[in-house]
């Protein structure tokens, strides 16, 4: 007998029909002899929707106010689904992240999880009960505020209650069959993969893959929760994050794990800075001052005639108007010529463990994309990735010319999308 923690994504539980479905799913579970914990996403798109109508009310609404509201589309799809299982004949009772002992700091909108006291989970199963818990949502412990842990954050209530219960294992049930090394949405002939790394998993949800939110698996490598990414339309086995040195067949694993990409990034250019010690970090404290998390930073040689240089950087697209904003306040004091703004730009990572060790991995990189006439605007790296910017519109293209040149072609059609946008 097991302790399993399942999570059910918006995309599986999208209607009264999926609500369903997935009810006889965890109803097999338990009548499997496992004790099952679930922590459920928003029906489909109902958090957009929220956000839609917010905005309709009002431009910048509280942050208070706008996390009770998105709250609301977890509380939905956690009691419906309660009501599903005990249809079936298996007791289960739904709670708020707040029931379920969820305590988080006071940012709202991103809050971050420190503790969990899982009281009621523990008392529920006892009783031989399914727990249900709304994902996404936490509570303040000075305040009592009801917060919720940023976008896709249903991954990390999974998580942290896996970790706070001590489960055998974290089911994050998706609407494909695993982590792929590369989106099946962009590239049909993607293939799944079996078992990735934490440290491959962060890299992966860092540079845009969105089967895991990020802060989840920074979770799950802290405390060394199993997860078990699957479709929860389907009964394959779906893709293992482990530690690395419990990765089987550590020594004939690929080089690379997989290609992620990115499209919500934008480029800031600050054009003409005088070439003096302390200008980056002027450039960057302002940067900083408006709430901006970059990512890529370049700054060419200053041409010798003019002793000017250009500094580039990347962030998310929507820090881009209150950094412009606080660059353009600074212009006169650090004296540069002008600011450039592009949100046209696409961001390409590879990633895997083996490049450590296998000399050549740039170079076949860039001569894929020289071979597909994709322009490269910037480039890092990290001991396990190599990032490049394009133009947006050949993001999709690049993927592909990369995913084939570094032989992760499978057989077109394994790649199954059960559902969603993706998103
Ligand atoms: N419903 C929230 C969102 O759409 C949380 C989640 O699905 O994980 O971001
Ligand atoms: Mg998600």
């Amino acid at each position: 007998m097991a302790l399993v923690v399942q999570k059910y994504g918006g995309s599986s539980v999208g209607d009264a029909r999926s609500v369903k479905r997935v009810a006889k799913r965890i109803a097999e579970a338990k009548r499997a002899g496992n004790d099952v914990v679930v922590v459920v996403s928003a029906m489909g798109d109902t958090t957009d929707e929220l956000l839609d109508l917010a905005q309709q009310i009002t431009p910048l609404p509280p942050q208070r106010e706008l996390d009770i509201l998105l709250t609301a589309g977890e509380r939905i799809s956690m009691s419906l689904l309660a009501m599903a299982i005990t249809n079936l004949g298996v007791k289960a009772k739904s709670y708020t992240g707040q029931q379920a002992g969820l305590i988080t700091d006071a940012v709202h909108g991103r809050a971050r999880i420190v503790d969990v006291v899982p009281h009621r989970i523990r008392e529920t199963l006892n009783k031989g009960q399914v727990a249900i818990v709304a994902g996404f949502q936490g509570v303040t412990q000075a305040t009592n505020d009801v917060t919720t842990l940023g976008r896709g954050g249903s991954d990390t209530t999974a998580v942290a209650l896996a970790a706070g219960l001590g489960a055998d294992v974290c089911e994050i049930y998706t609407d494909v069959d695993g982590v792929f090394t590369a989106d099946p949405r962009i590239v049909p002939a993607a293939r799944k993969i079996e078992q990735v790394s934490y440290e491959e998993m962060l890299e992966l949800a860092a540079c845009g893959a969105k089967v895991l939110a990020l802060r989840s698996v920074e979770y799950a490598r802290r405390y060394g929760v199993p997860v078990h990414v699957r479709s929860s339309f389907s009964a394959h086995d779906g893709t293992r994050v482990v530690a690395a040195e419990k990765k089987e067949n550590a020594m004939e694993a690929p080089i690379i794990s997989g290609v992620a990409h990115d499209r919500s990034e934008s480029k800031i250019t600050v054009i003409g800075v005088p070439d003096v010690p302390g200008m980056a970090a002027r450039i960057f404290e302002v940067v900083a001052g408006a709430g901006a998390n970059i990512d890529m930073i370049v700054q060419n040689v200053s041409a010798a005639a003019t002793g000017l240089t250009d500094i580039s950087f990347t962030l998310p697209d929507g820090d881009g108007p209150a950094t412009m904003a606080a660059l353009t306040a600074v212009q006169g004091e650090l004296g540069f010529d002008s600011l450039q703004f592009d949100d046209q730009i696409g961001k390409l990572s590879l990633v895997g463990a083996g490049m450590k060790s296998h000399p050549g991995v740039s170079a076949r990189l860039f001569g894929a994309l020289r071979d597909a006439g994709i322009n490269i605007e910037m480039i890092s790296t990290s001991e396990i990735r190599i990032s490049v910017v394009t133009r947006a519109d050949s993001l999709d293209d690049a993927v592909r010319a990369v995913h084939t040149a570094f032989e992760l072609d499978g057989v077109d059609g394994e790649a199954v999308v059960y559902a969603g946008t993706g998103r």
